[in-house]
């Protein structure tokens, strides 16, 4: 059984609500999905048994193909492309990853390259609650984009 505590201002209680239910269920795994501040291995007190970065796909640019066409800046949703000078400049912190732009430029301009943007670490809360499991994402710092971490932090309990 999956339950999630979501949504609410900040400061409603929702980490207490979670740690309740972790407290009265020795078996519960804890997932802190608050990706961008997580503080449940504050109250749990985990000892860390595995930690995976996680990565995203990032297309990059070889200058020596692009011949300044536009197609990917015009394909990109994201406003992550602009094109000056003839050549294509990627924002990679505003791309979300779709891989638009490799399928559309008709000279192959662009590869996949891949780009860590945090953490998910997975441990026990041997002293507070003996036996629970925690599963918390650590978002990098200046990342704006904290999906992917989210998903992965979920999938690796799933
Ligand atoms: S589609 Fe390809 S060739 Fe055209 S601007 Fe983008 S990278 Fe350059
Ligand atoms: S992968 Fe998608 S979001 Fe990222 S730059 Fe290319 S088209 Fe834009």
């Amino acid at each position: 059984m999956i339950i999630s505590i979501a949504s609410g201002k900040g400061g409603t209680g929702k980490t207490t609500v979670a740690l309740l239910m972790a407290l009265s269920n020795p078996n519960a795994a804890v997932l802190d999905c608050d990706v961008e501040e997580p503080n449940c291995h504050l109250f749990l007190l985990p000892t860390w048994e595995e930690e995976q970065p996680i990565e995203i796909m990032i297309p990059q640019l070889n200058k020596e193909k692009c011949t300044g066409c536009g197609r990917c800046s015009e394909v990109c949703l994201f406003n992550a492309i602009a094109v000056g000078s003839n050549k294509a400049l990627l924002f990679d912190e505003l791309c979300h990853s779709c891989g638009g732009c490799l399928l559309v430029c008709p000279n192959e301009a662009w590869t996949e390259s891949r780009k860590e943007i945090g953490k998910v670490r997975q441990g026990r809360a041997i002293d507070v609650v003996p036996g629970a499991r925690l599963i918390s994402g650590m978002l990098n710092i200046g990342v704006p984009n904290a999906a992917p971490l989210i998903k992965a932090n979920i999938y690796l309990e799933l």
